[in-house]
């Protein structure tokens, strides 16, 4: 029986592995657990061919918050990878997010004032809030269904028309050059890899790490570990699913081993509905720096099932109802859950981070200076 812990975490990814670091900082032990054989959840990276790969999907860090970014900072150097992103379409690639670049390569347009123009006159005017009336009230319908509509369809198994507007909202639209995928001040790619990241992160004498456990085999015994629980898994299990089951997006990789360069750029997008990938993200182009070898890795988005991984909430108007009836139960009882299957948001990584140093700065009285500790 394991004990004289503060705090058991369950869940080694980015919520559980920031929250445990900022406690153990702060004087408090941490019992940290996580089912699966690695540390650093989702955004584990190994190195295959000398090149550092994303097994579970590419992981591009970028942030505004200065405290995130000093934080991060302290366990990993990065690079100054900025992300620029390529859609495939018919067999011709576009810049994407759309720019005037995007523009110029549909229309031929080549001022911001024409683009402008243009766009006035394809857009629709439309009420509701879904993914589909938002876009097409932005971009028109022509650039809907070339670079979105496919896209989405493949990667969320629903139709734009039935998702909420806040996905394609965290793109950015811009009518001028710049072909940055985020507008963030601060952007990298960890030199040493993600996993590296969580190793120096979780290396402090206040934290213990135990992977391959699983909570819910375990539960009554880790429950009983610590005072307090902290939990990053999926909410609707934690609470044995009594309102229900929320609803999941999972992905499927297929990774290749090969020599050179495949495709020129870490990420291009497959916006055609007929291609059953979503995206190709060759790894080596995220370092920045010479391989001879390349791995690339073709990414399948499938529904979610039980022993799948739950990459994406679907925040449908059905799921959100059930997860605020989870959340109200959460918010009453004593664990504190969070990151992105606790709270079921499609976070990004700074945001997880800034989530869970506001939940420890909580749990012991202190604000921000955590991330800038010794
Ligand atoms: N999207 C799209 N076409 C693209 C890229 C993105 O329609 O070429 C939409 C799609 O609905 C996607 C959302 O924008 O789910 C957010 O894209 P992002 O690149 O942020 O997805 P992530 O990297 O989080 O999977």
């Amino acid at each position: 029986m394991k004990a004289g812990f503060d705090y058991v975490v369950v869940g080694a990814g980015m919520y559980g592995s920031v929250f445990a670091r900022c406690i153990a900082e702060a004087g408090r032990r941490a019992l940290i657990v996580d089912c699966r054989n690695h540390i650093a959840g989702n955004c584990f990276s190994e190195k295959i061919d000398g090149v550092e790969v994303h097994r579970y999907g590419p992981h591009i860090f970028h942030t505004q918050d200065a405290d995130v970014w000093a934080f991060v900072n302290r366990f990993a150097k990065f690079n100054h990878y900025r992300h620029r992103g390529l859609v495939r379409q018919h067999n011709r690639l576009y810049s994407f997010p759309i720019n005037l670049m995007t523009l110029h390569q549909v229309w031929g347009v080549s001022t911001p004032l024409e683009a402008q123009r243009r766009l006035a006159a394809v857009r629709e005017t439309t009420s509701g809030d879904t993914l589909e009336s938002w876009i097409v009230g932005e971009i028109g319908r022509e650039l809907y269904e070339l670079f979105i509509r496919g896209y989405t369809t493949k990667q969320w198994g629903r139709d734009p028309s039935e998702l909420p507007s806040s996905i394609i909202k965290r793109i950015p639209i811009r009518l001028n050059w710049d072909d940055s995928y985020f507008d963030d001040k601060y952007q990298g790619i960890p030199i040493d890899g993600y996993t590296r990241m969580f190793e120096n992160m979780l290396d402090h004498p206040n934290i213990e790490v135990e992977t391959g456990v699983d909570f819910f085999s375990n539960r009554e015994e880790l429950e009983a570990a610590a005072p307090r629980l902290v939990y990053s898994g999926k909410i609707d299990e934690f609470f044995d699913y009594r309102f229900g089951e929320l609803d999941y997006r999972s992905l499927r990789f297929r990774t290749t081993r090969l020599s050179g360069d495949f495709q020129g750029a870490a990420i291009v997008n497959y916006a055609d509905r007929n291609v059953p990938y979503t995206r190709v993200v060759e790894h080596k182009h995220f370092a920045m720096r010479e391989n001879e070898r390349t791995v690339v890795t073709f990414e399948y988005p499938q529904p979610y099932q039980p022993g799948r991984e739950p990459f994406y909430p679907v925040r449908d108007w059905r799921s959100v109802q059930i997860y605020q009836r989870y959340r109200r139960l959460a918010d009453e009882g004593t664990a504190i859950i969070g990151g992105r299957l606790g709270s079921y948001q499609y976070f990004d990584m700074h945001q997880v981070i800034g989530q869970a140093m506001v939940a420890a700065e909580r749990e012991v009285g202190q604000k921000r200076q955590l991330s800038r500790a010794a």
